[in-house]
């Protein structure tokens, strides 16, 4: 039996490299100053996937929400082994909270159809709420199970999946379909070379529309054979609006988030700040001293 696995990815900022420029002068995140990455647990949850896709044989399909420069992380996806991608790209999708962010995710999900599992990374680096996966469960109505390792198996009705408790793991098992969030505990496989070269030229309808665009291209014919060439060949990027997924506008967006960020604050340590104890017993003892003295322990 072959699965379909669903996949879903975000492009965020790479928070490991803040620097001064990386708060409007608002308080808001500016994107733009940041290099984008792939959401690292996000490329776990995509290997997951491709091993499944090993094992037992699979289509992986890996979808984004997100502005149409988010289609990178879906041609990254094709370069390390995804058979098709999907962009949910569209203005009212914008100021998303999680519980917009899981509906438009859900409508997406719908729209594709028939599938086996749906994966999710835990977390994503940039709003850190680890929320997005469940509650993308709760409104397809289908079983989850959160920080997941690895698979243990699957069969046409059941995942037995191991997930990361404190101290320890747990096995679990739950009937198909099924969401997984997965953490950070396999090896991303790198971008493959021959995939590389295949799907480098794998374009979005808009992506073309601006090339032809941008050389001048007047023919709408010329498009259409394009578009539809690139379809054959499997370079064709889907990308889907809030219309094209029948999404309800009242529950996508700024519209659909009731949870505002009002204010995000760059805290940035001083060396004063910093106090380095000795290596040693004495240097440990001491400092537990200190913690208890002023209520931090105890
Ligand atoms: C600093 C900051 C604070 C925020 N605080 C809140 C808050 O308190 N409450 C709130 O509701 N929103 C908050 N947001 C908004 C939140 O980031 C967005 O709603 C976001 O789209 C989803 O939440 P997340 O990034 O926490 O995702 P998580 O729930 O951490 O993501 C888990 C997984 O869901 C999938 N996923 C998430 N987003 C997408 C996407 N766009 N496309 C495809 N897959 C996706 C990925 O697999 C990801 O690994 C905040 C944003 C920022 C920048």
């Amino acid at each position: 039996m072959s699965y379909t696995i669903l996949v879903f990815v975000k492009q965020v900022p790479d928070t490991q490299n803040i620097t001064g420029e990386a708060m409007k002068p608002d308080g808001t995140v500016n994107r733009s100053a940041l290099p984008a990455i792939f959401n690292p647990e996000d490329l776990n949850a995509l290997e997951l996937a491709l091993e499944l896709k090993d094992r037992y044989g699979a289509k992986v399909v890996v979808g984004t929400m997100g502005p149409p420069t988010a289609v990178e992380v879906l041609r990254n996806a094709m370069f390390c082994g995804a058979d098709e991608c999907v962009l949910l790209t569209d203005r009212t999708f914008a100021g998303a909270d999680t519980l917009a962010t899981s509906y438009a995710l859900s409508c997406c999900v719908k729209k594709i159809g028939s599938y086996d599992l749906v994966l999710c990374g835990r977390q994503a680096i940039d709003g850190d709420t680890a929320q997005v996966g469940p509650q993308l469960a709760e409104k397809l109505g289908i079983p989850q199970i959160g920080y997941v390792e690895d698979v243990v198996d699957v069969s046409s009705k059941k995942i037995v999946a191991k997930r990361t408790i404190e101290g320890g793991y747990e096995i679990l098992e739950c009937p198909l379909p099924a969401l997984l969030t997965v953490v950070d505990a396999n090896e991303p496989r790198p971008m493959a070379a021959r995939r590389i070269m295949k799907y480098k030229r794998a374009r979005t309808r808009s992506e073309l529309v601006r090339e032809h665009a941008d050389a001048n291209y007047t023919d709408a014919e010329v498009l259409v054979a394009e578009e539809e060439s690139l379809q054959r060949k499997g370079l064709l990027i889907q990308e889907w609006s809030a219309d094209d997924v029948d999404a309800d506008h009242d529950r996508i967006g700024l519209a659909g988030s009731p949870t505002k960020v009002k204010q995000i604050q760059n805290v940035v340590l001083t060396a004063g700040e910093a106090k380095q104890i000795e290596p040693s017993d004495t240097g440990v003892n001491a400092l537990i001293h200190e913690l208890i003295a002023d209520h931090t322990l105890g």
